[in-house]
């Protein structure tokens, strides 16, 4: 899974993110982000995605189903989690560097809280290890702050309406290699297990995704390819997060 989705993917479908890249290349090399920097961006980006999302109250079922399932997922690494549902029918969830996760509420109408957990898990993975945040990084220099910073030497800008949107574009067309892949699983299964929770939430994730994926309608196949696209093999997933849960002495939780 990647990062941010909350605008209807059809309308960045024809966003060509190698063109994009190879323009930008020369730009890259001369700018130069402090961590300080693309953190206040990730801020900006996550309060404009917030405000452009409806956001479910605290009252709201689902709020209350995801606070309750997400219990103790406080921090991970020093950075502080919150967790917001979003009332809107994509079939989604992502997480920002800056610890903000958020999840769709027709995702949770297909999941139940193990696979919810399991999603979370991996997502929270990729913001521990930096994925998030370099993936996130690369999209603002490649896109959004490609001509400005260029021009005008690094400063802070607020991001534009329309650089929010080419951000979001690179995001949805970047894709984190295999490797980084693994490594948010193996990350997602040992944080849930250190924070209490039933690890195998890992498996039952990728079996869900794995039977939407048999279940192969049109729909299906757009939320496999939205949330696990370029993961590796999810049958080889579901066997190595089984066989840790296995030998760590987890009952796998009723469904
Ligand atoms: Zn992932």
């Amino acid at each position: 899974m990647f990062i941010a989705l909350s605008m209807s993917v059809d309308a960045y479908s024809q966003f060509d993110f190698k063109k994009a890249l190879g323009g930008a290349s020369k730009a890259v090399q001369a700018i130069t982000l402090t961590d300080g920097q693309v953190r206040n961006y990730v801020k900006e980006y996550i309060d404009t995605m917030d405000l452009q999302n409806k956001v479910c109250a605290d009252t709201s079922a689902y709020a209350i189903r995801l606070k309750k399932l997400t219990q103790g997922l406080d921090e991970v690494d020093g950075i502080p989690l919150n967790f917001k549902v979003y009332e809107v029918t994509d079939v989604n969830a992502f997480a920002c560097a800056d610890g903000s996760v958020r999840v769709f509420s027709a995702l949770m109408d297909i999941m139940t809280d193990d696979e919810l957990l399991g999603v979370i898990g991996h997502e929270i993975g990729h913001v521990a290890l930096r994925h998030s945040r370099n993936s996130f990084k690369t999209a603002l220099l490649t896109s959004a702050l490609k001509d400005g910073l260029a021009s005008n030497g690094g400063a802070m800008a607020k991001l534009t309406e329309s650089q929010i949107g080419k951000v979001t574009e690179s995001l949805i067309n970047s894709r984190y290699s295999r490797k980084q892949e693994t490594e948010a699983d193996d990350y997602g299964y040992a944080f849930l297990k250190q924070k209490g929770k039933n690890p195998w939430a890992m498996s039952l994730s990728f079996r869900k995704l794995k039977s939407l994926q048999e279940d192969a309608g049109a729909n299906n196949i757009n939320i496999i390819n939205q949330l696990f696209s370029t993961h590796p093999n999810l049958d080889s997933r579901i066997k190595r997060m089984e066989r840790q849960a296995k030998s760590d002495g987890f009952e796998m939780p009723k469904q």
